[in-house]
C-alpha cells in the first residue's frame, strides 16, 4: 500500500527505495519485452530535483527530475506515462503520476506568483511559500468532466483533434469556476456535439496527471438534439452500438471503462 509522506524516516537512498526519474513528462524505465519497470538505479545521471513521496509497502518512493543529458541505453528509455498504461504496475503507474504532478508543480512555484520572490518549500505539508508576501502554493487539480451519453442501444463518440489515430471517445472538458458538475456535463455536450441530456448519473473518477487533472466520469441519457460538431475541439461524432464500435481510448483509461459497462448494458 502506498503511503504518502513529506520526509523518510529512514534514509530515502536505501537500496530498497523506488525511484521515480522523469525528463520533462517522459519517465525512465526499464523496458523487457511488453512490460516495464523501474530502474534499480539511475546510475550518474543528475538530478534537478528530488521530491520524496512516501512508501510503497515499506519502501520509500522519491521522485526526480533529471537534467538533459545523452539518451539513456537499452533496456533503459524515457516513456510517456499514458504508454505505461498496461505495462507498469498499476500501483507503480499511480505513483508515478504523483511523482510527474508534483515535480510539474514544484518547476512551476519557485517563485511567488504574487510577488516574485523565491519561495520556500515546507517542511510539513506539500506546499511553497513565499517568504515576504506569505502566499502558498499547492499542487493545484484541475477537474474535468468525461461523460457517456445513451441513446438506447447507441453511444455517443466523439474524435477529438488531440487524439492521435482514428480513436473515438466520449466527451470531456474542465469544469470552469462556479460551475456545478452537472451543469458543466450539459455545457461541454452542448458547445462541442450540440446535444442536451438528462439523467445525469455518476460513474467514478481518475487521477489524470496530463498534468494536474481529476477526471470525474458520468453517464447521461440522451435528451434532445442533432449531432453537430464544433469543428475545432471535436472533429467528428456519432451514435455507435457494440456492433459498430470504432477504435475506443485503451485498457487503463477512466474513458474505456465507462464505454465498456454501458455497452455491457445494452
Ligand atoms: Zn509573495
Amino acid at each position: 500500500m502506498f503511503v504518502r509522506g513529506m520526509s523518510p524516516s529512514e534514509a530515502t537512498h536505501s537500496e530498497s527505495s523506488l525511484t521515480f526519474a522523469f525528463r520533462g513528462t517522459r519517465m525512465l524505465v526499464r523496458t523487457d519485452g511488453a512490460s516495464a519497470k523501474l530502474p534499480a538505479d539511475i546510475g550518474s545521471a543528475e538530478s534537478a530535483r528530488r521530491l520524496y513521496l512516501g512508501t510503497l509497502d515499506g519502501r520509500p518512493c522519491e521522485a526526480v527530475e533529471l537534467r538533459d543529458g545523452p539518451a539513456p541505453s537499452e533496456p533503459l528509455a524515457f516513456r510517456d506515462l499514458r504508454s505505461l498504461m498496461g505495462s507498469l504496475d498499476e500501483e507503480l503507474l499511480k505513483i508515478a503520476g504523483i511523482a510527474s504532478q508534483v515535480l510539474d508543480w514544484d518547476r512551476n512555484h519557485q517563485f511567488c506568483g504574487r510577488c516574485g520572490t523565491r519561495t520556500v518549500a515546507s517542511a510539513v505539508e506539500r506546499s511553497r511559500k513565499c517568504p515576504r508576501c506569505s502566499l502558498a502554493a499547492y499542487p493545484r487539480i484541475s477537474p474535468a468532466i468525461i461523460v457517456a451519453v445513451r441513446r438506447g442501444r447507441e453511444i455517443l463518440l466523439a474524435h477529438n483533434r488531440r487524439h492521435s489515430g482514428p480513436v473515438f471517445s466520449i466527451v470531456a472538458g474542465y469544469v470552469e469556476p462556479g460551475e456545478s458538475l452537472e451543469e458543466c456535463v450539459r455545457r461541454e455536450l452542448r458547445e462541442e456535439v450540440s446535444i442536451e441530456v438528462d439523467d445525469i448519473r455518476y460513474f467514478g473518477s481518475q487521477p489524470w496527471p496530463f498534468p494536474d487533472s481529476l477526471m470525474l466520469g458520468f453517464v447521461a441519457r440522451y435528451e434532445a438534439g442533432e449531432i453537430s460538431v464544433d469543428g475545432t475541439e471535436i472533429m467528428e461524432a456519432g451514435w455507435f452500438t457494440r456492433e459498430t464500435l470504432p477504435q475506443i481510448p485503451p485498457a487503463g483509461t477512466i474513458a474505456r471503462r465507462i464505454i465498456e459497462s454501458v455497452l455491457a448494458e445494452t
